[in-house]
């Protein structure tokens, strides 16, 4: 059977891949330390499992508007509002199965073909696949590690031609940690208005900051700015819930009218349940995010710290999110038993074969001289994913 050109395309999501992997290796009990997803470890706070219970004995079991109950949208208006200054209504609010549903549709009613998206490298993996199925051009646009891997007004500006539709902003960023200040979004929003482009800003990792930093939306700038960005979040990363599936968009009211039409003829609502769970994690105490956001903060700095004290290694602190991005190229052209590394594919899959443990190559987001670990795991498993690698790394010829 012939498959459609669309599906023939896509490559699998290399983070999940991995992550298969790992859980595979583990059920057959082997101790693999998981590096690979990002994915926090904690359970979803009390709280909000209560608040699901009680929606499943107050019969919140039908389908619910295609674009999210009214409790959940007043919720996430509301957040908006406290959090990043934003006024919203509810008809600018479209919830979806995850933020990347909601990526997906907002690329689906954004981009058609003839369009061009603009993607700072190094990306999460599964934009370029959103913006293909749109039928768009990606435009890659590499970053400058000794920049914090963050993309300059100038360097932004020359990307752009009459085509350009869409500029893709994580921040912060999933692979490498960065975050954009107020005034380098500010910049960046100057380019982006002059030449009427519209920004998808992915800010699922919004509460996970560190070092005292404030989260800032690109939309919240200026009023002008507001009304060309999609902002996206979700509640996957912050509350610990990737499983519950819940995502949102704040837009113009025809994209987040556009957004919960198509999502009315595809998954309808998301799901009845995990809506009511997720008022509970937005209108709820917070403490637990804060809990979560310190523990992973000792993590970032005893994982940065081991890394950067193996030779060749380098590494921008990360401000936000829960991932490193060491630069490994100085490991290329060794070899392992007469295995050559030429890449970080071949360190990572050597990694996962002789020490066990699981990371991302850097290609997956872009950039062939780096690999991803993730510290979404006990400082535990931490301490001996790293003494793995460095033994690893010391036997190295
Ligand atoms: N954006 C980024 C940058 C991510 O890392 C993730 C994590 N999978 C998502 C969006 C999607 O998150 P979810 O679908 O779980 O809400
Ligand atoms: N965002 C996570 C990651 O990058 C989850 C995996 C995925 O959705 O691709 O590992």
């Amino acid at each position: 059977m012939k498959l459609a050109q669309r599906a023939a395309g896509i490559s699998p999501s290399p983070t999940l891949a991995i992550d298969g992997k790992a859980k595979q290796m583990k059920a057959a009990g082997i101790k693999v330390i998981n590096f690979g997803v990002g994915e926090p470890d904690f359970d979803t706070p009390e709280n909000i499992k209560l608040a699901a219970i009680e929606a499943i004995n107050a019969g919140e079991t039908r389908y619910t508007p295609a674009g999210g109950t009214v409790k959940l949208k007043q919720a996430i208006v509301d957040k908006f509002q406290k959090d990043n200054g934003l006024e919203y209504q509810l008809n600018q609010i479209a919830v979806s199965v995850g933020a990347k549903h909601s990526l997906y549709n907002a690329f689906q009613v954004l981009c058609e073909p003839g369009d061009e998206v603009i993607l700072p490298a190094p990306y999460w993996v599964s934009y370029i696949e959103q913006i293909k199925l749109a039928g768009a051009e990606v435009v890659i646009l590499p970053t400058r590690q000794e920049n914090d891997f963050k993309l300059t007004p100038g360097e932004l500006e020359q990307a752009i031609t009459p085509k350009t539709r869409v500029f893709l902003l994580n921040s912060p960023s999933n692979p490498t940690g960065s975050v954009y200040s107020r005034e380098e979004l500010a910049a960046l929003g100057e380019v982006l208005l002059k030449h009427n482009i519209t920004i998808i800003s992915d800010e699922i990792y919004e509460k996970l900051l560190y070092d005292g930093l404030e989260h800032i939306s690109i939309a919240s700038i200026s009023p002008e700015l507001k009304e060309n960005t999609v902002v996206i979040n979700g509640v996957s990363k912050a509350y610990a819930m990737t499983g519950w599936r819940i995502g949102y968009c704040a837009a113009p009211t025809p994209i987040a009218k556009a957004i919960s039409d198509l999502q009315s003829h595809s998954t309808s609502n998301p799901t009845s349940i995990a809506q009511a769970a997720s008022v509970a994690a937005l209108n709820g105490p917070q403490d637990a995010v804060y809990e979560m956001v310190a523990e992973f903060d000792k993590r970032r700095n005893y994982m940065l710290e081991r890394l950067t004290s193996i030779a060749g290694i380098t590494c921008p602190k990360p401000k936000g999110a829960f991932y490193l991005f060491p630069n490994v190229s100085a490991y290329f052209g060794k070899s392992y038993q007469g295995k050559t590394i030429n890449n970080g594919t071949d360190l990572a899959n050597l990694l996962l074969e002789v020490a066990e443990v699981a990371i991302v190559p850097g290609i997956a987001f872009g950039s062939n001289d780096n690999v991803r670990l993730s510290y979404a795991t006990s400082l535990e498993n931490i301490k001996e994913g790293l003494d793995r690698i460095e033994k690893f790394l010391a036997e190295l010829q």
